[in-house]
């Protein structure tokens, strides 16, 4: 195999919880990771020059070491004493920097396409343990669609899927910094935390409703009072007949969640009246990724 051309889906989280942070400053939390049918394109073509070259249809984004694309090829050919080189072209449409871990799903893809192109055999196992090296979010997104994530985000339990519904995303033309939005965390002063342990039962009893009814992200007690947009996207949503809101990771990204096409569609078509909105999708729950 000379070239493979792969989907790489974002996420939201349905729900997200803070527990503590750890003394060496990362965070412990508990989130129900969901993969949406929002992707990028990543085609990989092996060539015999050993280097790594990389094209990016963004022009802000970094095509060398910095790039999360990159340094998974990388990582694979120094562990594999790989010495023939690879062309990347990275077209991206999930919303760059967004609590929709783009950059960690385009990761994951570069280690399953590395594993394909150059025949590895390496099982789902061995690639995480390889892209936790990159990132936390990374084993997520080799797994792919419904998940509980815990310790930093690495440590992953299938979890029922989500009920048939369609899902509107949509980003703000803000960016918000993920550090900041940690470090500007008051854990101590949390009144709420979201029923993960509940939204797993309505997972497996598709129960749609109740999911929907414990949406909650505690990182919005820290990015709504910064950015209200985010509070008056939610809202627009729910307005227009969405089940129920939230902002996704760390933001700014919010997604709504609807019984059907239709109405997620009348919705993407009433906000586009929204000046702050920038990027808006209707998609739907994705299951197995691989299978698309
Ligand atoms: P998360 O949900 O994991 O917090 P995110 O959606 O907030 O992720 P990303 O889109 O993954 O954020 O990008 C965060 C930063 O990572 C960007 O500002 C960018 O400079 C860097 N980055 C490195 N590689 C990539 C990539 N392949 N795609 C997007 N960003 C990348």
């Amino acid at each position: 195999m000379d070239s493979v051309v792969l989907k790489s889906y974002g996420k939201i989280n349905l729900g997200l919880d803070v527990l503590r942070k750890r003394p060496d400053g990362y965070h412990e939390v508990r989130m129900i990771m969901q993969t949406v049918g929002l992707y990028d394109m990543l085609t990989m073509k092996k060539k015999k020059e050993d280097k790594i070259s990389m094209k990016c249809n963004l022009s802000f984004l970094p095509v060398d070491e910095k790039n999360l694309v990159y340094r998974a090829a990388s990582l694979i050919k120094e562990t594999y004493g790989i010495s023939e080189g690879v062309d990347i072209s990275l077209n991206k449409k999930i919303p760059v920097a967004a609590g929709m871990a783009g950059g960690s799903s385009n990761c994951a893809a570069a280690l399953k396409g590395m594993n394909q192109l150059f025949d590895l055999g390496l099982t789902t196992d061995e690639l995480c343990d390889l892209g936790v090296k990159l990132g936390a979010d990374v084993p997520y997104c080799i797994w792919g669609g419904t998940a509980l994530a815990e310790g930093i985000g690495e440590k992953l339990t299938r979890i029922a899927s989500m009920p048939s519904c369609s899902i509107l995303i949509a980003k703000p033309g803000i960016s918000v910094s993920t550090a900041f939005v940690y470090k500007n965390l008051k854990l101590d002063q949390l009144d709420h935390h979201p029923d993960i342990d509940g939204m797993i039962k309505d997972l497996e009893s598709k129960d749609l409703k109740g999911i929907c009814e414990k949406l909650e992200n505690v990182l919005e007690t820290v990015t709504i009072p910064e950015y209200p947009v985010i509070e008056q996207i939610k809202k627009f949503l729910k307005n227009h007949g969405a089940m129920g809101s939230l902002m996704s990771g760390s933001g700014p990204t919010i997604f709504g969640i609807y019984k059907d096409k239709k109405t997620a569609r009348e919705a993407l078509a009433a906000l586009k009246d929204m000046k702050e909105v920038r990027q808006a999708y209707v998609v739907d729950p994705v299951d197995d990724p691989d299978q698309m």
